[in-house]
């Protein structure tokens, strides 16, 4: 891949440790695969517990002078780090659309995005202010400070390879804490790039780690286990992070938990179908379906069902599947042939129920990882893609009859991440808004991330909210000083 950066010392396949780039303490490295071709791009050092342990034990001496700098100082470190971010934007995107799949468009877009988390929090950082409190003693006053928590472990998925960490590294960094990570495996080269961004910016050693790895349950053991770490914050599937979650409670370590979605778009008889099409396919299709908060199920109306079909079928007509290196291409292939072949098995399940194919349903000719972009009708409660996340280019769409029925519907998963509807009454909004069980909800608009708003899901979606001024919470603890005998 060296051949296709402009910089090809980006290319990273070493661990990031206390500020120095080492193999395994086992020598062991492990494959990273490119998934519209499926050949191997690089070998990246398997980090294990040993080592683990060492860069959470050099973030602990990292992070308490990092944390007695001013903010301001701190702030032009991370500054420096968001402007060479922004300087390797194609270089930065070829890694990622290597490893992840992603057309280059959207690669290019996630950088953005990613050096945006840096930027917007390298200023937030700023503006942590305390309190002071009314005593009924008149002589003493109580004050809150804020203060990091100190070090943060933070896992993140493959979807979303550099800015799933820069909204957690952002904030954490800004306000003064040190940050161990580990990338997913199939995706670690993003990571890694990003870090050795920030050792150019003069990020101090330590304070930002990497530990990529083969085997995920030693590295997680010793971050879940290890009493120096305060804080671990997840990204990934709703198994895994409830078994992190009781992992941690043993040192009873904050927790931020953004995990599984399964997002109702609904879809009301007054609503436009032309743009309706548009918008469920823009979140349904984004990532080739690999994103926490694409539409996994879309709920119409039934009187405006069928032309909501065939505008949608007009979207799906109009998309071109390739490698993503191709700038023709629309969207990629996805992650891994094991994913192409569960979400097959979801489309097979609900087939053999009686669902019907109107457009798409070719999985992976040749043994490859591409996926037609399909629409399922004709679908109901009881298929497997009413009930588990889909995680893949594949819409089903369901009809209802009321307001009411589509609320039940909508809050009938254990996951509550996003939601989305659309609808022309302004009436329906806030009753539909409020009736739904879900921490963040698109109204006639499905692309609804970005940095400046608080992100991140209930039930079983997660705990915690990453970006916006909300987004610094989660890396402060509150102090309580009580100041007493201010008469003398
Ligand atoms: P996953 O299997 O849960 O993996 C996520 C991360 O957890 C990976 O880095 C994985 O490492 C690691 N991991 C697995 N077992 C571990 C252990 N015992 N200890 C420590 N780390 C461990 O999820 P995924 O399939 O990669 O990602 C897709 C999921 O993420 C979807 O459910 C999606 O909805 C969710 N997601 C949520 C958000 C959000 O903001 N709510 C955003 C993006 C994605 P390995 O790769 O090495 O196994």
């Amino acid at each position: 891949m060296k051949d296709l950066l402009k910089d090809p010392t980006l290319l990273r396949t070493q661990a990031y440790i206390n500020g120095a780039w080492v193999d395994s303490d086992s020598g062991e490295t492990f494959p990273v695969h490119n998934p519209a071709t499926q050949e191997v791009i690089a070998e990246v050092a398997s980090i294990g517990a040993a080592e683990t342990r060492r860069a959470i034990e050099a973030a602990e001496v990292a992070q308490k002078p990092w944390a007695a700098l001013s903010a301001m100082e701190r702030s032009a470190v991370l500054r420096k780090w968001n402007d060479l971010i922004l300087e390797n934007v194609e270089d930065l995107a070829i890694i990622m659309t290597q490893e992840q799949g992603k057309v280059l468009a959207e690669s290019r877009g996630e950088i953005v995005y990613a050096a945006s988390f840096i930027e917007w929090f390298a200023e937030e950082g700023k503006r942590v202010y305390g309190d002071v409190f009314p005593l009924p003693q008149g002589s003493s006053r109580g004050i809150a400070i804020k203060q990091p928590v100190g070090v943060v472990a933070a896992v993140t998925p493959w979807n979303f390879p550099s800015a799933m960490l820069t909204r957690k590294c952002g904030p954490a960094l800004a306000v003064g804490c040190a940050m161990v990570a580990k990338p997913a495996h199939e995706t670690p080269l993003s990571m890694l790039a990003l870090a050795e961004l920030a050792d150019r910016a003069g990020l101090p050693a330590g304070l930002l780690s990497v530990v990529p790895g083969a085997h995920a349950k030693p590295i997680g053991d010793e971050m879940c286990s290890n009493p120096i770490v305060r804080k671990f914050t997840f990204t990934g599937s709703t198994r895994i992070g409830k078994m992190l979650t009781a992992q941690c409670a043993e040192t009873m370590k904050r927790v931020s938990m953004e995990l599984g979605g399964n997002a109702p778009v609904i879809v009301f008889d007054d609503a436009d179908p032309a743009k309706a099409a548009a918008g469920a396919a823009a979140s349904k299709y984004r990532n080739s379906g690999q994103t926490c908060i694409c539409a996994n199920r879309i709920l119409v109306q039934e009187g405006i069902y069928d032309e909501f079909v065939d505008e949608l079928k007009k979207v799906v007509g109009g998309f071109k599947i390739g490698d993503g290196m191709d700038e023709t291409s629309t969207h990629g292939p996805v992650i891994t042939r094991k994913a192409l072949e569960d979400i097959k098995s979801m489309v097979d399940d609900a087939v053999e129920q009686g669902a019907e194919i109107a457009a798409g349903g070719q999985f992976g000719e040749g043994g490859e990882q591409f996926i037609q972009p399909t629409i399922l009708c004709n679908v109901t409660k009881d298929m497997r893609v009413f009930k588990e996340e889909i995680f893949g280019p594949v819409a089903p769409i369901f009809k209802f009859k009321t307001e009411e029925e589509a609320i039940a519907m909508a809050n009938d998963t254990e996951f509550g991440l996003a939601a989305y509807l659309f609808t022309k009454d302004q009436g329906r909004t806030w009753r539909v808004s409020e009736g739904i069980e879900y921490g963040m909800v698109g109204v006639n608009e499905t692309l609804i991330s970005s940095t400046y708003i608080p992100f991140g899901g209930v039930k079983e979606s997660g705990q915690g909210r990453e970006g916006s001024s909300y987004g610094v919470d989660d890396y402060l603890e509150i102090k309580y000083i009580c100041i007493g005998d201010l008469d003398s």
